[in-house]
C-alpha cells in the first residue's frame, strides 16, 4: 500500500482518489477549489464518444466509463447518474466508428424531435449531475480534502503524486501543449424540452446546440472557443441569446433562465496520462472529462502499482 497525494478535486481527481482507495492505498487529495467550482462544475455532463479519438487508448477508456457509469446509474440512484437515449444529428447514414461500442444504437429520422435535421444516431448513454455527483465522490474519501493551492509537485507529500489538475497544469507543469476551450452553458427550467432524450448537432462547428436534461433542468449549449490563458470569463449574454434561439428554432420553448455557466475545457493533443518517477499524470482531457474518468482511474492504478 502506497500513501497517495492527488492533487485536483475536479471529476478527474477524485475519480482517480476513489479507484486508487479501492485499490487499498492511503490517498489524501490537496486543491486550490472544489470540481463544482472548477471545469467539472460546468459540464453537462453525458457520455458521448463523439468527443474522443478513434481506437487506441482514448476509446478503450471511454468504453470503461461507459460500462462504470451504466452500473452507478443502476445501483447507486443518489450518484445522480441517469441513463438517457442520446440522439446525435448526423449528415449521412455511414456507421460511426463507435457503432459497436454503445447500447440501443439506430438511424432515426429527425422528424418532430428536431426538424432541421433529416437524421439520427440515438443510442443509451449515461448522463451526470455534476451537484450530486461530485459530492457522491467525495464522500467515498477516507481523508477531508484539504484545500490549497500547490506551486510545485515535487513539494507534495507521499510515495506517490497524481496530477489531476486540468487546466492548472499549464502553468504547474509548463506545459503549453494544454490549451482551454471555452464552453457557455444556459441552465433552463424543462419548459417543452423533453426531459428523456438529449440531442446534439455539432454539423456547424461555430453554431452547436445540445440539450443535456437532468432531472429537474435542462443544461443548453453551447460553444467551443479557444482562450488565452486559464482564466474562465463571464457568460457573454449576447451567446446565451443565440443558444436559447437555437433551442427554439429546433421547435422548444425552455423554461425560465435558472442561471448560466462557462467552463474551460483542458484541451491537449493527446491526454496525459504517464508516470514520471513519483509524479503520475492524469491531465487534458478536454470535453470528455466525465466520459473518461473511470477508465483513466483504472490506468492511474496499475501505474501506482508498478511503483
Ligand atoms: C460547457 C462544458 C460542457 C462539458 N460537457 C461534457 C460532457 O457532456 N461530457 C464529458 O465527458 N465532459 C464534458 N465536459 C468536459 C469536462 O467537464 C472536463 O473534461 C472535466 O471537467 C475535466 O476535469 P478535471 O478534473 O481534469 O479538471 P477540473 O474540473 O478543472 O479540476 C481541476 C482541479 O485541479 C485543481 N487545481 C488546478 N491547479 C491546481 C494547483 N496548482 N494546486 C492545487 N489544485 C489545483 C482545481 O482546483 C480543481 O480542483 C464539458 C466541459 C465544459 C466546459
Amino acid at each position: 500500500m502506497a500513501r497517495v497525494t492527488v492533487v485536483g478535486a475536479g471529476v478527474v481527481g477524485l475519480t482517480s482518489a476513489v479507484a486508487l482507495q479501492r485499490a487499498g492505498h492511503d490517498v489524501r487529495v490537496v486543491a486550490a477549489k472544489s470540481g463544482l467550482e472548477s471545469t467539472s462544475g460546468a459540464a453537462g455532463a453525458i457520455w458521448l464518444p463523439v468527443r474522443i479519438a478513434p481506437g487506441g487508448r482514448e476509446f478503450t477508456w471511454a468504453m470503461r466509463g461507459y460500462k462504470v457509469l451504466h452500473e452507478i446509474a443502476r445501483t447507486t440512484p443518489a450518484a445522480g447518474v441517469d441513463v438517457l437515449t442520446a440522439c446525435e444529428v448526423v449528415e449521412d447514414e455511414g456507421r460511426p466508428w463507435w457503432a459497436d461500442a454503445v447500447d440501443g444504437l439506430e438511424l432515426i429520422p429527425g422528424g418532430d424531435l428536431y426538424p432541421s435535421a433529416a437524421l439520427f444516431w440515438s443510442f443509451l448513454a449515461p448522463r451526470v449531475e455534476p451537484a450530486m455527483y461530485m459530492p457522491w465522490l467525495e464522500g467515498q474519501l477516507m481523508h477531508s480534502i484539504e484545500w490549497r493551492e500547490v506551486a510545485s509537485l515535487a513539494e507534495v507529500e507521499g510515495d506517490l503524486v497524481v496530477n489531476c489538475t486540468g487546466l492548472g497544469a499549464r502553468r504547474l507543469c509548463g506545459d503549453d501543449e494544454l490549451v482551454g476551450v471555452l464552453g457557455q452553458t444556459v441552465i433552463v427550467a424543462p419548459g417543452e424540452l423533453r426531459m428523456d432524450t438529449f440531442i446534439g448537432d455539432e454539423r456547424d462547428q461555430s453554431a452547436i446546440f445540445y440539450s443535456i436534461p437532468r432531472r429537474g433542468e435542462v443544461v443548453l449549449g453551447g460553444c467551443r472557443i479557444e482562450v488565452n490563458g486559464d482564466v474562465v470569463p463571464p457568460p457573454d449574454p449576447a451567446l446565451s441569446e443565440a443558444i436559447l434561439g437555437r433551442c427554439r428554432a429546433a421547435g422548444y420553448e425552455p423554461g425560465a433562465i435558472l442561471r448560466e455557466r462557462c467552463g474551460l475545457r483542458p484541451v491537449r493533443p493527446e491526454i496525459r496520462l504517464e508516470r514520471d518517477g513519483r509524479i503520475v499524470h492524469n491531465y487534458g482531457h478536454g470535453g470528455a472529462g466525465y466520459t473518461l474518468s473511470w477508465g483513466c482511474a483504472e490506468d492511474v492504478v496499475a501505474l501506482a502499482r508498478d511503483a
